[in-house]
């Protein structure tokens, strides 16, 4: 099978390195700002910045309603951090009202925006992660946590005891973000679910 045109919403965040991630994991990555973008992608990944800025740019940008479709209608998609915020059905401590991050609902899970914040703002932690050999250097940055998980989701790692990566179907998550690593076994796993 050719290689899936993977997008990776370039809204805000840091966009350059899971283009760069994805290539190497096998995928067509292209950016995706505008509406006909998004159509032409077979699956996207959100990454990583600030999910109430992109919350503000997806609705600004008539982009929310659009994602929220292609994500009920089943297109398989990779959170990490502020994109696993917005691939939660429900967020805890979304933010000011009118300004507050909003949920995607790829994924039946209540996801706390920067949960380890309280403690630490961002750190560094070998984990393990099922269906990966050995463990996965996980960088965190005001980074959320996953609270609740529905009955379909798949927890893949925890950190601190909480669930940072987790799986339904063909979505993804996690809290951590392996684009800024060169380990490659995530974004391999989802391009790898795609064919
Ligand atoms: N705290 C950010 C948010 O609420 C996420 C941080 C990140 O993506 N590194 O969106």
């Amino acid at each position: 099978m050719s290689a899936p045109t993977v997008g990776v919403l370039a809204l805000q965040g840091d966009t350059r390195e899971h283009l760069a991630a994805l290539r190497e994991a096998g995928a067509e990555a292209v950016t995706v700002r505008r509406l006909v973008e998004l159509e032409r992608v077979d699956a996207l990944v959100i990454p990583g910045g600030e999910s109430t800025t992109m919350s503000h740019l997806l609705r600004e940008l008539d982009l929310l309603e659009p994602l929220r479709a292609r994500l009920a209608d089943g297109m398989p998609a990779y959170g990490s951090c502020a994109g696993m915020i917005l691939l939660a059905s429900e967020i805890a401590d979304a933010g000011v009202p009118g300004r507050e991050a909003l949920p995607l609902g790829g994924i039946d899970m209540t996801v706390r925006r920067n949960a380890f914040g309280r403690q630490v703002d961002s750190f560094e932690d070998d984990i393990d992660f099922n269906g990966l050999d050995g463990s996965i250097h996980a960088v965190f940055i005001r980074a959320p946590w996953v609270e609740r998980v529905g009955a379909d989701v798949e927890v893949l790692a925890r950190a601190a005891g909480h669930p940072v990566a987790v799986r339904q179907g063909r979505m993804l998550a996690t809290a951590f973000h392996p684009e800024v690593t060169g380990d490659r076994r995530v974004h391999r796993l989802f391009v790898e679910s795609l064919r």
